[in-house]
């Protein structure tokens, strides 16, 4: 008797979406770029963050599927970014607050006196693109010697990298020139270094950056950890989590991926990061969830010292 409503509950339910993509190209009025994003996320009803520069646009948002479809049918209706790179991805619903679109001089920066030429290609002088598959054709025939460079912050990479990658020591952008620049590095600047991130974006300008600071033989990986991702799942060279940028905090290409990062207060694997309780700290920090249900610990260790 209640399957009508039951069914057409169903039929009206939402499929939660996350995209991610990001376009390096001229634009030459990234004012009315940002107002016609503005108004194509309304309309479409998704949220998230998009950055918009004279480089080209860079852009995480979420949204039920037919909405975030909506969006993104609009966004290649512009033919510079008719073939941006969409990568799609399971959201839980909510998994933005609000919607932010601004206009910003570069579209990462890593705070680095480099000028960053940008051309309808894309980026010049950056790495060499590797796909997925084209990574692993790097590792067979130079395998001993390619090094992975993580171009995230160190946070991110606790909880999942590639195998035997260098973490630089960063809490922020601004950190990477620091290291590079720091000569602990310079052993690697005749081998095959793969720089890689989430998405991919932030390689395009940090591989010209290590290029022009002596580095010889760089590549990036193409579509970031999140194509690598699904092309590999846990078969392949990428250990552990995903960080991400969204409600969910991280996810794993396939059930059963290691965790590299523990609990703070138990020692026992989690990818799961919290903000500490503390309003004027806020720091994250990993704590499982039974240490969170449980009301073991609310606070950061900086804030509330993990007992002996
Ligand atoms: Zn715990
Ligand atoms: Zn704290």
């Amino acid at each position: 008797m209640c399957a009508a409503p039951h069914s057409l509950k169903l039929v009206g339910m939402s499929l939660p979406k996350i995209v991610l993509f990001y376009v390096f190209t001229p634009l030459a009025d990234p004012e009315a770029i940002k107002l016609w994003q503005q108004n194509l996320a309304e309309r479409a009803n998704v949220k998230g963050r998009i950055i918009v520069s004279e480089q080209g646009i860079n852009a995480t948002v979420g949204g039920d599927i037919h909405d975030v479809k909506r969006y993104v049918k609009g966004l290649k209706e512009y033919a510079p970014f008719k073939n941006a790179d969409i990568k799609w991805s399971d959201g839980v619903g909510d998994d933005f607050p609000r919607l932010s679109v601004k206009v910003r001089p570069e579209l990462v920066t890593f705070h680095a006196p480099d000028p960053i030429t940008v051309t309808e290609d894309g980026v010049r002088g950056g790495g060499t693109h590797l796909k997925p598959h084209q990574l692993h054709e790097l590792m067979d025939q130079r395998g001993e010697e390619v090094v992975f460079f993580d171009g995230r912050n160190a946070v991110e990479a606790r909880i999942g990298k590639f195998k035997d990658a260098l973490v630089p020591e960063t809490d922020t952008t601004r950190d990477f020139i620091d290291e590079i620049e720091s000569g602990k590095y310079d052993a690697f600047k005749d081998k095959p270094v793969v720089t890689y991130c989430t998405g991919g974006i932030r390689c395009e300008v940090l591989s010209v950056l290590m290029k022009n600071r002596g580095f010889q033989d760089v590549y990036q990986l193409d579509g970031g950890i999140v194509r690598y991702g699904e092309a590999y799942g846990n078969k392949g060279l990428w250990d552990g989590s995903l960080y991400v940028f969204d409600k969910r905090m991280h996810m794993e290409f396939e059930p059963g991926a290691r965790s590299l990062g523990s609990c703070v207060e138990c020692g026992n694997p989690t990818p799961r990061y919290v903000n500490c309780a503390e309003g004027s700290c806020r720091q994250l920090f990993l704590c499982c969830e039974d240490c969170t249900a449980s009301g073991a610990r609310d606070h950061c260790p900086d804030c509330v010292p993990v007992p002996a």
